[in-house]
């Protein structure tokens, strides 16, 4: 196996393109800023799925599925969300294709199968979805309604990468409709905290929960809650976003409820998701210049035993004590899988499994048959110990807690190391340009300021963090008055 990965200080963006490829996660397709996600990839995106599904479902939210298709009027029913989309839309003029009469064997759109009423495929669901809601939601005995779909959704994305940013893109999306202000708001926080809370201890990826400012704010939504999360080259990763929709959509749907006292109210509202983007915020916090590293949470294979040997002989007593070893991890919950191939040398397997980010990789020779031990090796740490065969299994457990840990630790020392606090506009061109990560900084709280810096810096504000604290200051740019810091960065 050769790896020949470009090193991440030569060129960061092409040792993630590369990374992303070599390590089977996914790969460009022929249908321009579309990826193919490949099986090894689509594992891990399912852990995801699993562990915020479990979480959804214990937050009180059903699953449902909703058409791909929004008839162009009532795409345009909210107007601020519709003109927000409206640059990224792929629409559906008609639906027949026929012989072109002048170049035989070729297909052309047929003239006669115009649609009456344009499609547009989804580039979120919140018009079809509030439409729908109309119909089911008469009296406050019908509140809250608490749904997820996990669904495929397509932004025309003009600069595209694979996973963080794709013109088709998997995600769910969560659509809560609520008989209070109070309520609603509640949610999209509690939302924002269940993707805080499975960024960081799933995924060991540490993140900052805020508010984004107007001009960063979903179109549609009174505020957007996000949690940001910093990546290795010092830029910043929007990992997921919570909205409270106020009345908007419930508005523009028509969507109305007999509160307790039989009067008719507009129902209140939130959205919230999360992509496939996650894997890529995944690949850019732990991974290193040998390839991939997992946090065992999210690793397919999370354990894998190489045999070393020279005779068949030799490879039949190894793999009968494998044999034992695999069953008892799997009692603990332990995915494993045991290399027997043959048409491999261990060299080979142990650069394959170190490039796809197995957090252990147990080897086994007939000396170990011998001891009665192991070799185990960590591939965050790159380190091998030799172990007692006796209580491995339980060895093995606690190493992958361990590293889940130390994952999750290494990402915020650097997030610490990466956070600057700034006071004027020079030195934070500086810190930018020298060492970039989180800006902390004073702002004015005025949308032009902020423009003035992104044209001047390009980079932008991620958040203004929930937990800042009240602190008197003058704006980093203007010298305006501020009421706090906010976190700038340059951004995926
Ligand atoms: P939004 O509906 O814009 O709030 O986005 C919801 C989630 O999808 C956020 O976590 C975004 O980071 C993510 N997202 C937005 N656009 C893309 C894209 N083109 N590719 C992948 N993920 C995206």
């Amino acid at each position: 196996m050769s790896k020949n990965l470009t090193k991440r200080e030569e060129d960061y963006s092409k040792w993630y393109n590369e990374l992303v490829v070599k390590a089977d996660l996914a790969e460009n397709s022929g249908v321009r800023g579309c990826m193919v996600i490949k099986p090894y990839g689509y594992a891990i995106w399912e852990k995801m799925q699993a562990e915020l599904d479990r979480m959804f479902k214990e937050t009180g939210h059903s699953n449902a599925y909703f058409p791909l298709f929004v008839p162009k009027s009532m795409f345009e029913a909210e107007e601020k969300n519709a003109e927000g989309f409206a640059k990224e839309c792929a629409i559906v003029t008609h639906y027949r294709l026929t012989n072109d009469p002048d170049n035989k064997g070729k297909l052309i759109v047929d003239p006669k199968a115009k649609l009456e009423e344009e499609l547009i495929v989804r580039p979120t669901s919140e018009a079809i979805i509030w439409s729908t809601y109309k119909g089911w939601v008469q009296s406050y005995r019908d509140l809250p309604l608490l749904i997820n779909q996990w669904a495929n959704v397509v932004r025309w994305e003009m600069r595209t990468r694979l996973f963080l940013r794709t013109a088709e893109f998997l995600w769910q999306e969560g659509h809560t409709a609520h008989a209070t202000k109070v309520e609603a708001i509640e949610e999209s926080e509690r939302m924002m905290n269940v993707y805080a809370d499975f960024v960081q201890n799933f995924m060991a990826i540490p993140v900052v929960k805020g508010l984004k400012t107007e001009s960063e704010r979903f179109a549609g939504a009174e505020e957007t809650y996000c949690i940001e999360a910093l990546m290795q080259d010092g830029k910043a990763l929007q990992a997921g976003t919570s909205h409270f929709l106020g009345q908007n959509f419930a508005k523009a749907f028509d969507v109305k409820f007999a509160n307790q006292e039989g009067k008719q109210e507009y129902v209140w509202g939130t959205s919230w998701g999360v992509s496939t983007r996650l894997m890529g915020a995944l690949v850019m916090t732990h991974s290193d210049d040998n390839g991939l590293v997992l946090p065992p949470n999210l690793a397919p294979i999370q354990v894998v035993i190489v045999p070393i040997h020279k005779t068949d002989e030799q490879l039949k007593a190894i793999s009968d004590q494998v044999d034992e070893l695999v069953v008892s991890l799997r009692k603990l919950g332990i995915s494993v899988k045991y290399d027997d191939r043959t048409t491999h040398k261990p060299g080979f397997k142990f650069a394959e499994w170190e490039l796809k980010g197995v957090p252990l990789r147990i080897a086994i020779g007939p000396k170990d048959l011998e001891n009665g031990t192991y070799e185990v090796a960590r591939r965050d740490i790159l380190t091998k110990e030799v172990v007692s065969k006796d209580g491995i299994e339980n060895f093995i457990k606690n190493k992958l807690n361990q590293i889940q840990e130390e994952l999750f630790n290494k990402a915020i020392d650097y997030r610490t190391e990466h956070t600057t606090e700034v006071n004027d506009f020079e030195e934070f061109k500086t810190v930018l340009e020298s060492k970039g990560g989180f800006i902390s900084a004073h702002w004015d709280g005025t949308s032009e300021t902020e423009e003035k810096i992104k044209d001047l810096t390009k980079a932008t504000i991620r958040c203004i963090p929930l937990d800042r604290v009240e602190e008197a200051g003058s704006c980093v740019f203007t010298g305006n008055p501020s009421v706090g810091r906010v976190l700038f960065a340059k951004a995926y």
